[in-house]
C-alpha cells in the first residue's frame, strides 16, 4: 500500500464561546483554525489528519508541503511507528518541538485512519481486544475571569450532566465561584496555562487543596520543569497536570516520574504514534494520561478511539465552545458527561465537502 499524495486544506471555523477571547492564546481566540491534510493510498483509501494550526495555520501547512510530504510520496506504508521516528530523525534539524512535530502529527494521524482502514476496522479495535465503547468527558470552560459567569458556566455544565468540569481560571475568586457553580459533588480542576509566578503557586496551592481541586494544569512556566511541577504536587497534595504543549514521548519520559497527569496533544506531540508511546511512559511510571482536546478536526477523532483504547488515558477533554460547524457533522459530542466511541472503519471522521469548501482559506 503505497502513498500517492498528499494534501493539505488550511481551514477557519468561527466559534461562540461567551468569554471575552482574551487570555487562553497568544491573541484573541475567536475562531478554530486547522490545516487538514488528506493522504491517500494508490489503492484508493483516503486518510485525514491534522496538526496543531492557532496562529500558526500557513507555517503547519507549509512545513507538511514542502518539509514532510516530499519525504511520504510514493512510501509503502507498513510500520508507522517506525516512519513517524525515521520523519523526526531526518528533520530534526528544524527542531523536535513545534511547527515540525505539529507536522509529522497530522501526517501520523492520517496514516493510523488509513492502517485501520485498510484492515476494516476502527482504530480503538486496531489497538485493543477490548475498546471502552463510551468515555468519561469533562466540559473544559474557556477563560471568563468575571466570579459570576465562571460561577454560572460551571453550573451550567453540571446541568448539562457533565460529572468534572476544568476552568481555565488563573485567580482565587474565580476558582473559588468556579466551584461555587460547580457543587462540591463536581470534580473541578484548573488550568492555569503556566500563568503563575512560582510565589504565587506557593501562595495559591493551598487554597486548592481546600477547594478539592482534581488536578491544576501547566501552574508554573515553564511546563517543562519537571521538578518544580513535582515539588508543587507533593508540598500541596494537590495533582499537577502538564504535557500538551511537549512533544514526543522523550520529553514526557522527564516529567512523568513527577507529576500525576500526563498530557499528550495528538495534533502536537507527534500524532497517534507518539500519544501511544507516551502512554507507555506513563504506564512505566504510575502515572495517568488526561489527553488534550485537539479541538474538532481529526485529532479529535483519533484522540476518542485512543483513549478507548487505552485505560490509562482517564477522561476526554470537551472544550466547552460551539462552532459555527463541525466538519463531520456526525461528530460525537458529550452528553450526559460520556461521549460514545463511534465503531467506524479508521478515526471515523469523514468531513463534508460542503463545509470543507465553505470554511477553506
Ligand atoms: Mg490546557
Amino acid at each position: 500500500m503505497k502513498i500517492k499524495s498528499v494534501d493539505v486544506i488550511p481551514l477557519q471555523i468561527p466559534f461562540e464561546d461567551g468569554s471575552t477571547g482574551s487570555g487562553l492564546m497568544p491573541t484573541k481566540w475567536t475562531t478554530l483554525e486547522i490545516v487538514l491534510v488528506r493522504i491517500e493510498t494508490e489503492n484508493g483509501i483516503v486518510g485525514w489528519g491534522d496538526g496543531f494550526a492557532y496562529s500558526c495555520r500557513r507555517a503547519v501547512a507549509a512545513a507538511i508541503e514542502d518539509m514532510v510530504a516530499p519525504l511520504l510520496v510514493g512510501r509503502e506504508i507498513d510500520d508507522i511507528a517506525a516512519l513517524n521516528l525515521e520523519l523526526q530523525q531526518r528533520l530534526h534539524l528544524h527542531g523536535r518541538y513545534g511547527i515540525t512535530m505539529f507536522a509529522i502529527s497530522a501526517i501520523d494521524i492520517a496514516l493510523w485512519d488509513i492502517a485501520a482502514k485498510h484492515e476494516e476496522t476502527s482504530l480503538a479495535r486496531l489497538l485493543a481486544v477490548r475498546p471502552r465503547t463510551s468515555l468519561p468527558a469533562y466540559a473544559s470552560l474557556m477563560r471568563y475571569a468575571e466570579p459570576d459567569l465562571v460561577r454560572s458556566f460551571a453550573a451550567k455544565a453540571v446541568a448539562e450532566g457533565y460529572k468534572t468540569v476544568k476552568l481555565h481560571e488563573i485567580s482565587l475568586d474565580a476558582i473559588k465561584a468556579g466551584r461555587q457553580g460547580a457543587g462540591t459533588e463536581t470534580k473541578l480542576a484548573t488550568d492555569v496555562n503556566c500563568n503563575w509566578s512560582i510565589e504565587q503557586a506557593h501562595e495559591i496551592m493551598p487554597h486548592m487543596r481546600r477547594l478539592d481541586l482534581y488536578w491544576v494544569e501547566e501552574p508554573v512556566f515553564p511546563p517543562d520543569d519537571a521538578e518544580a511541577l513535582g515539588m508543587l504536587q507533593a508540598e500541596y497534595g494537590v495533582a499537577i497536570a502538564s504535557g500538551e504543549n511537549a512533544c514526543t514521548s522523550v520529553e514526557f519520559a522527564r516529567t512523568a516520574p513527577h507529576i500525576k497527569y500526563l498530557q499528550p496533544s495528538v495534533t502536537k506531540v507527534g500524532g497517534v504514534s507518539e500519544f501511544l508511546r507516551v502512554c507507555d511512559v506513563a504506564e512505566g511510571y504510575g502515572a495517568s494520561v488526561m489527553p488534550h482536546a485537539p479541538y474538532f478536526g481529526p485529532g479529535y477523532w483519533a484522540t476518542i478511539q485512543l483513549t478507548a483504547a487505552r485505560e490509562i488515558c482517564e477522561q476526554f477533554e470537551h472544550l466547552y465552545i460551539e462552532p459555527e460547524a463541525y466538519l463531520d457533522p456526525s461528530i460525537p459530542l458529550p452528553s450526559g458527561g460520556e461521549v460514545e466511541v463511534l465503531d467506524r472503519p479508521g478515526i471515523g471522521f469523514e468531513p463534508d465537502p460542503d463545509i470543507i469548501e465553505r470554511f477553506k482559506i
